[in-house]
């Protein structure tokens, strides 16, 4: 979480990119931000509670300043307030941080016993000190000082850095958080992510877990853990500031919910050979796996549930969906006859990474489903297949998500046409047909956006929304639920619709809103009566269907019909009501869509 952002340059005023470049990463944490820049050789810090537009309050932009660090921050360890705000300066240390430092309770001892006094409660300030106190035990040597505190601490961070005796350079140190060096002529920059800096430079340098960097406005060097250079590729990032701008749209998460059909052309273009009816590139062959356990966390988990109805029905192999964070510590059963694939947007997401690492150390394959090339997951797995999502920028995904689904809707069909058994399904067939044909069925749903928004019309004041749903359609129900309580902050849950009876149905009263979704032929009919079972408790109920299935009767209050597609590509119809009916919840909410309470982007921590 949180968002970095540096700057060392002779063309700019550091403080105006700096703070451009944190509003770019607002995304990323929100609870408090800071800057610390240097004004005639001296070096100023300035912190506020909250967004950064407060930050933006206080800052005089008149300053020539041409070196600043900053910090957007997502609490971790201690409340959002000033004094946890970075940057945090000990001695002649100032440094911004973004990750944990899990023994830092330790290190504050030591440090306390040898006269450190700490201002916050963060871990932050307790490994600014390290550096300082470091710093002076090694004759004021930087690069020794680093090489220490890489060995003494535990955890996760990136850091950006700055030393009172040199304030010409600008330190980048990385493990286990994402950090970036941008690069042009006479500047250079750090960020945890391109967008940061997409307004000044898309050419980049990826720090690696354990590398450091002392970066000048003219110069880049970057040291391995053991201080020796490396030399680094640097790399052009594949979009640009357009991107990453609203443009007519009032939030990022409506923009990214419309993008959805250029998203699924663009994976068309990427994955598909038209002309010869198969996959473009290669396209892993997956039969040889005996089972395939998925870890992910969030939306992609939910992306992942999908893939497990698909990949188990069409593909004929066992599938097993994990929390990566809980996949972490417990018992495993995966081995060389596993494949393990990784979801994640970013491809930072912590919990996911680490459970790849312990996939890989038990002989696993690894396959990464990834959204930003060239990260964390992305190096870490065997094979990646990237989606096409370009930048998400709201904290809700939408668009990742939907790629996700397609990419696992494509691993399923490839398995499946390779498959005599299942070759001959109508379904698999016309696959290809039915993929080419999505885009402008995703555009005639999002066409009819007055229609849920008047749905959500009907729910918005409700305290309690539910989902229900079978098979797929709960996968479904589990995603739209979610999305509508990230954003609306209204509480919502998802249920197996036979399961309602055994419990939950308990909840339902007059007037409360069920979402039923129902595009699964072999199961509507039961669905159905689980949907009239709500009904007769009072339930406002709100029928999600598709057109070859449709019912009338008294049993709903609602209804949304959508077009039917290839049941391996249905999903990714389905959720378009579903997101847009939790976006205008949120808006009659006055809710802050993009960027939702004690929520970030990106987890980069457990
Ligand atoms: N652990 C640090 C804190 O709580 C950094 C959190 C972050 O990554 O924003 O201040």
């Amino acid at each position: 979480m949180c968002g970095i952002v540096g700057y060392i340059g002779k063309n700019k005023k550091a403080k105006d990119v700096v703070i451009k470049g944190l509003e770019r990463l607002e995304y990323r944490g929100y609870d408090s931000a800071g800057i610390a820049f240097v004004d005639n050789n001296k070096l100023i810090i300035q912190k506020e509670k909250g967004r950064i537009s407060n930050l933006k309050n206080v800052v005089d932009f008149n300053n020539k300043a041409n070196v600043a660090i900053g910090h957007t921050r997502w609490a971790t360890h201690g409340i959002p307030n000033k004094d946890n705000a970075h940057p945090h300066r000990c001695g002649k240390i100032t440094i911004v941080h973004n990750g944990i430092i899990e023994n830092y309770m330790e290190l504050k001892k030591e440090l306390e016993n040898v006269g450190y006094v700490f201002k916050s409660e963060t871990d932050t300030e307790v490994a600014c000190a390290l550096l300082d106190y470091l710093y002076k035990k090694n004759n004021e040597n930087i690069k020794n000082t680093i090489k220490q505190f890489q060995k003494l601490t535990k955890g996760a961070y990136a850091l950006g850095m700055l030393c009172d005796d040199d304030l010409n350079s600008l330190y980048a140190i990385k493990k286990n958080s994402p950090l970036i060096i941008g690069t042009n002529n006479n500047e250079n920059y750090i960020a945890s992510d391109v967008p940061a800096i997409l307004d000044f430079t898309n050419k980049y340098i990826v720090l690696d877990d354990g590398e450091f960097a002392k970066i000048t406005s003219d110069s880049i060097n970057v040291y391995n853990k053991n201080g020796n250079m490396v030399n680094k590729e640097i790399k052009t990032f594949d979009g640009s500031a357009e991107d990453i701008n609203k443009n007519r749209y009032d939030h990022y998460m409506l923009k990214e919910i419309h993008e959805q059909p250029e998203v699924t052309k663009k994976m068309i273009d990427a994955y598909i050979d038209n002309e010869n009816n198969s996959f473009i590139s290669d396209m892993p062959d997956l039969s040889k796996y005996k089972n395939i356990t998925i870890v992910a966390c969030g939306s992609a988990m939910h992306a992942g549930l999908i893939g497990k109805s698909l990949i188990e029905e069409y593909g004929n192999i066992q599938v097993n969906v994990e929390t990566a964070s809980e996949f972490r510590y417990k018992k495993l059963f995966i081995d060389k006859d596993t494949l393990v694939i990784a979801i994640s947007q970013s491809g930072e997401t912590a919990d996911t990474l680490e459970a790849v690492k312990i996939a890989n150390d038990s002989g696993c394959d690894t396959l990464g489903i990834i959204n930003v090339n060239g990260s964390s997951i992305a190096r870490n797995t065997s094979k990646v297949l990237y989606t096409k999502a370009g930048p998400e920028i709201a904290v809700a995904t939408t668009k990742a998500y939907s790629a996700q689904v397609t990419l696992l809707s494509f691993i399923a069909y490839n398995l499946a046409k390779n498959s005599k058994d299942i070759n001959e399904i109508k379904e698999i067939q016309k696959f290809l047909t039915d993929l080419n044909k999505l885009p402008i069925l995703m555009q005639k749903i999002l066409d009819n956006e007055e229609e849920y928004r008047q749905i959500a019309g009907s729910i918005y004041n409700n305290n309690d929304i539910f989902f229900i749903g079978r098979g797929i359609d709960y996968a479904l129900c589990m995603e739209g639920s979610l999305k509508l309580k990230e954003i609306s902050y209204i509480h919502s849950e998802a249920y197996p619709a036979g399961e309602l009876k055994h419990g939950t149905i308990s909840l339902i009263e007059n007037g409360t809103p069920v979402i039923g979704i129902v595009t699964d032929k072999k199961i509507a009919d039961k669905t159905i009566s689980n949907i009239k079972e709500v009904k007769s408790r009072g339930a406002n109920v709100i029928y999600v269907t598709t057109d070859n299935l449709v019912k009338d009767g008294d049993f709903y209050d609602t209804k949304v019909t959508i077009p039917k597609t290839n049941t391996l590509l249905q999903p990714l119809l389905t959720i378009i009501p579903l997101q847009l009916i939790a976006y205008h919840v949120a808006k009659l909410n006055n809710c802050d869509i993009d960027k939702p309470k004690n929520l970030a982007k990106s987890v980069t921590v457990e």
